[in-house]
């Protein structure tokens, strides 16, 4: 085993540096500055080009981190204790997570086949549903462009716009996908962006909310800097938040953005190599975009992996705990966990993560749906089965700049191997 190949790990332009240098030369050494407007000049010139049609003018607020993008979205959508707000169940905990830090209940929609994300079908159905048990509206839908597969957006708009609620696009993992050639995040109220170290472009952390005009930009602004009011003393007649991105972060994001369209075509051609391969491989079927209309940036590539398929060492999957956490690399797990949860990958996806583990490969299920996650337990959830199927066959497989084409070759082979024929 020479060296490990993961998942998608950060890759810098050089260009950072010089960002960063210029900061401390001169000192601004804070969350505001030269740098974080230069970046969220160039978020807004990438966000507002569109492929054969005028440019939009949509504006940008760079933030600490993508999850503190959804909490002010969610508050400047007006979501307050006691109201319910529509999610993606088949999502990471960020999508959800700040729904909860406003005392409201996300509501869990399920994800149709072809996409695996939100199903317009069931997100009218739960809209319907909520207003007959609760006797009001949700007050905000949050799609998420999985693994950065666009959601069916024209859908999804016309059912929000139909009962009057805002969206709230988690393009998180979607930067740079583009719905009919229009970039993800620039259809709903807002659209969430994030820049932490294993998305399409780093900040080392941070994120940023895309926003519909001049107006709803100073009111995540106003949010984002502490809520202060227009007087020479601190006066505060709302609660505020510390969420502006620092100067330095953003000094890296400004070298980022000048590889961000590499980087995007690095992760379509990981896709395509894996697309090719697995048409010739029994037993594996990679994730591809349901037409052309729906312009992936493969973030992660994903794969399913068929349930009557046989992989090297499922006698061994599960046979113990695992130590620590998949992605767990950033932060404190809990350990000593129980082996099985009630839904969980089936034992050759397991066997096949143990597999490429082995030959230095890192590889990771795809999110647990939400509405099996036990923190979630109780929240109203509209479901078909499709995340709970996708989640127990699939499998993320190493995507991004930072894998070469021999890298790609290699994870092929062993997977090819890793298959009992
Ligand atoms: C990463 C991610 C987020 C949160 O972004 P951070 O910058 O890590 O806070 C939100 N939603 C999804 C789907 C993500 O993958």
């Amino acid at each position: 085993m020479s060296k490990r190949i993961y998942l998608c790990l950060a890759h810098m332009s050089g260009k950072e540096q010089a960002f960063i240098q210029e900061a401390f030369d001169t000192n601004w050494v804070v969350p505001l500055g030269p740098n974080v407007n230069g970046f969220e000049d160039d978020l807004k010139q990438f966000v507002n080009a569109r492929e054969g049609a005028s440019t939009l003018d949509k504006e940008i607020v760079a933030l600490s981190a993508g999850t503190a993008a959804i909490h002010l979205a969610l508050i400047a959508c007006g979501v307050k204790a006691g109201d319910e707000v529509i999610c993606q169940s088949f999502t990471f905990c960020a999508s959800a997570n700040p729904v909860t830090y406003l005392g409201a209940t996300p509501v869990f929609v399920d994800s149709e086949a072809d996409s695996w994300n939100m199903d317009p079908e069931l997100l009218e159905q739960a809209i319907i549903d909520r207003k007959a048990k609760t006797g009001k509206l949700p007050k905000a839908i949050i799609p998420v462009a999985l693994y950065g597969m666009p959601y069916r957006i024209p859908e999804i708009k016309a059912i929000a716009d139909k009962y009057g609620i805002p969206v709230i696009e988690d393009a998180a993992e979607g930067m740079g996908s583009r719905w009919k050639g229009q970039v993800l995040g620039t259809f709903g109220e807002y659209g969430v962006l994030s820049f932490n170290g294993n998305k399409m472009i780093t900040t080392s952390g941070g994120g940023a909310l895309i926003c519909k005009d001049a107006v709803s930009k100073q009111r995540i602004m106003w949010l984002a800097t502490q809520a202060r009011e227009a007087y020479p003393y601190y006066q505060h007649e709302a609660i505020g938040f510390n969420y502006r991105l620092s100067n330095i972060c953003a000094g890296i994001g400004r070298g980022q953005m000048t590889i961000l369209d590499e980087h995007i075509a690095h992760h379509k051609h990981i896709a395509q190599r894996y697309r090719e391969a697995f048409a010739e491989i029994d037993g594996i079927t990679f994730h591809d975009a349901p037409s052309a209309d729906f312009d992936a940036n493969f973030w992660l590539c994903t794969a399913l992996v068929d349930e009557k398929a046989h992989v090297r060492g499922e006698e061994k999957a599960y046979a113990e705990a695992v130590q620590g956490a998949v992605g767990g690399a950033a932060g404190v797990v809990h350990g000593g966990g129980s082996v099985h949860t009630d839904c969980e990958p089936n034992r050759n996806v397991e066997a096949l993560r143990m597999y490429l583990d082995q030959a230095g490969i890192e590889s990771r299920p795809l999110w647990k749906p939400m509405h099996k996650q036990p923190v979630f337990n109780g929240c109203p959830a509209y479901l078909s089965g499709v995340s709970e199927a996708m989640f127990r066959q699939g499998i993320c497989l190493p995507s991004g700049p930072m894998v070469s084409d021999e890298d790609v070759n290699f994870i092929i082979q062993t997977i090819r191997e890793a298959f009992v024929r």
